[in-house]
């Protein structure tokens, strides 16, 4: 009997996490199936060159996984069921049930309206390809002069209102930050993105709060309208609602609570990965919602499962950060570098070479789910039938 693996989502994460299985387990042994909603593989880390009309590489997952042993499900996930052990999906024939041995939850995020009002009626969002879509189009109807608002001074937000600015010169473009500009980097890095903001002309609106968004402005906490034909709402994400309806341990925010393994604390079969977990980092601090921690969580996750069907050890290693890589526009970066836990150091990278960097970091990542059986040795193990059976008691030691 094969042992099922279901992987659901199939963005970075998921599908690196599925690449990687089917890399370490012989294909004999093991039947793994990935469930995605859209046929085509989403450069998130991109939506806001799609927003500002830049056409991305078009990577149907039928090619990218043609061969590799990974069954490609196209369907909307709506259910799981983790007492059963089966997933409810459907698609244009229907509702279907899936049965898995292991699980994978890998359905990653959206945007995170924060329940601020107006937010669902006016903003625009660059979460995902649809939202970014719809800011495309919105974009390309505005007149020159009109004023566009970047809710946020986040990575997204940074990126979003230099990479709209970039693209439409002819606009007037704005980003309110709850906080000062850039406030976590180090003075080199706040110094650099200043003048970059100088230079494309965008204004900054720090210490900004927003508390509500209308059709043609936003409010802030101490009672400023700012005037905005476009609020583009980049304020963090918001988990998939799925996993909390679950009988599965998840936080208050609906990330599903795993351990170093990325193993469900509360049911051994399950395993989370990317935006949807709770994984505790360096510094006891959880790992923050990103590529940049997301990739390490599904090598992480297909090893473990790996070791534990095959009686391997388990794999140790922490999952650390290196660096925060920020697009300013095409022309422009910053790499900033940080500690294991996230905090900025003196050193950065700027201008073109940090702008290359960032493109060689986003195509790196690109590639690496393009080409899942890449990059790394092949090494397929056999599936012992008792340790498939046994699944989560098998522990070898670390
Ligand atoms: C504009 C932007 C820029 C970013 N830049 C960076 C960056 O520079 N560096 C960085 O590290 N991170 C960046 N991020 C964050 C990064 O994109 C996410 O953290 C990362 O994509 C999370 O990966 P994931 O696989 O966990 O989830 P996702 O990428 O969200 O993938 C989830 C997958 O599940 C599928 N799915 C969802 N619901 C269902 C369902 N019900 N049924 C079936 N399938 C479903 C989705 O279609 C998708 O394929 C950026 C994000 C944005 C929006």
């Amino acid at each position: 009997m094969q042992h099922r693996i279901v992987v659901l989502g199939a963005g970075y994460v998921g599908a690196i996490a599925a690449g990687r299985l089917a890399k370490r387990l012989h294909r004999e042994d093991v039947a793994i199936t990935l469930v995605n909603a859209e046929p085509d593989f989403v450069e998130r880390v991109r939506m806001h060159q799609l927003a500002t009309g830049q056409d991305l590489k078009p990577r149907p997952f039928s090619e990218m996984f043609a061969g590799t042993g990974v069954e490609l499900r196209l369907a909307k996930v709506t259910g799981v069921d983790v007492d059963r052990k089966t997933v409810a999906v459907i698609d244009a024939n229907g509702a279907e049930e899936l049965t898995y041995d292991t699980l994978v939850y890998a359905l990653g995020s959206g945007w995170n309206a924060q329940g601020v009002p107006g937010t669902a009626e006016h903003a625009y969002e660059i979460a995902g390809r649809p939202g970014a879509l719809r800011l495309r189009e919105r974009l390309a109807r505005l007149d020159a002069g009109q004023t566009v608002v970047v809710v946020g001074g986040g990575l997204t937000g940074l990126e979003a209102a230099t990479e709209i600015a970039e693209a439409r010169p002819d606009l007037s473009v704005a980003l309110a930050a709850r906080g000062g500009l850039g406030d976590w980097l180090s003075p080199k890095g706040r110094e650099h993105l200043r003048k970059v903001f100088g230079k494309l002309g965008i204004t900054a609106h720090e210490h900004a709060a927003v508390t509500g968004v209308a059709a043609d402005r936003v409010a802030t906490a101490d009672g400023t309208a700012i005037p905005a034909a476009v609020a583009v709402w980049t304020t963090g994400f918001a988990v998939h609602p799925i996993a909390k309806v679950t009988a599965l341990e998840v936080t208050d925010t609906g990330q599903i609570v795993v351990d170093g393994t990325m193993r469900s604390v509360s049911h051994p079969d399950v395993y989370a990965v990317g935006d949807a977990a709770m994984v505790m980092g360096p510094g006891d601090k959880p790992l923050r919602m990103s590529c940049a921690s997301g990739i390490p969580t599904a090598w992480q996750a297909a090893d473990a499962i790996a070791a534990r069907l095959t009686g391997a050890k388990l794999p140790n290693v922490s999952i650390r950060y290196f660096n925060q890589c920020i697009s300013l526009g095409r022309k422009e970066g910053l790499i900033q570098y940080v500690t294991a836990d996230d905090r900025a150091v003196r050193a950065v990278l700027t201008g073109r070479l940090a702008a290359l960097y960032k493109e060689l970091i986003c195509k790196g990542a690109a590639w690496s789910v393009a080409n899942p059986r890449l990059g790394l040795p092949t090494r397929r193990h056999r599936v012992t039938q008792e340790q498939a059976a046994a699944g989560s008691a098998v522990e070898a030691t670390a």
